[in-house]
């Protein structure tokens, strides 16, 4: 894919957004800027992007969301109202310290590690 004003623009969008947003909403914000692109633009960008490493995917039920911070970081996610939060990765054993630190009340605590296993060399 060649470089694109507007492919730029989506980048940035993802990059300096803290809502981890979904195609639509990044769509809602690029649209102000520029107001004549195409939803599939921005999907084509955004998994140009993901695919490349720029930004990251999360799947979040039956959507995907995108996260342009690309350290070591995992998330927090409200079960009512959906919001994800960035918690550091050496946090994560402070469970107990959670409610103090980020005022979050963990229900439940579930990473998912991908990689690839010895079979895959
Ligand atoms: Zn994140």
């Amino acid at each position: 894919m060649r470089y694109s004003r507007q492919g730029e623009l989506i980048y940035r969008t993802v990059k300096k957004s803290k809502m981890h947003p979904d195609a639509n909403l990044v769509y809602e914000q690029v649209k102000k800027i520029v107001p004549k692109i195409s939803l599939g633009t921005v999907y084509r960008n955004l998994n140009y992007f993901t695919k490349n490493g720029l930004i990251r995917s999360i799947v979040d039920g039956s959507k995907t969301r995108y996260d342009g911070n690309l350290d070591p970081h995992y998330h927090l996610q409200c079960d009512i109202c959906g919001v994800i939060k960035d918690i550091k990765a050496k946090d994560i054993n402070l469970r107990f310290q959670l409610n103090d630190k980020y005022d979050f009340k963990a229900s439940n605590i579930e990473f998912t590690i991908k990689g690839k296993c010895n079979k895959h060399k």
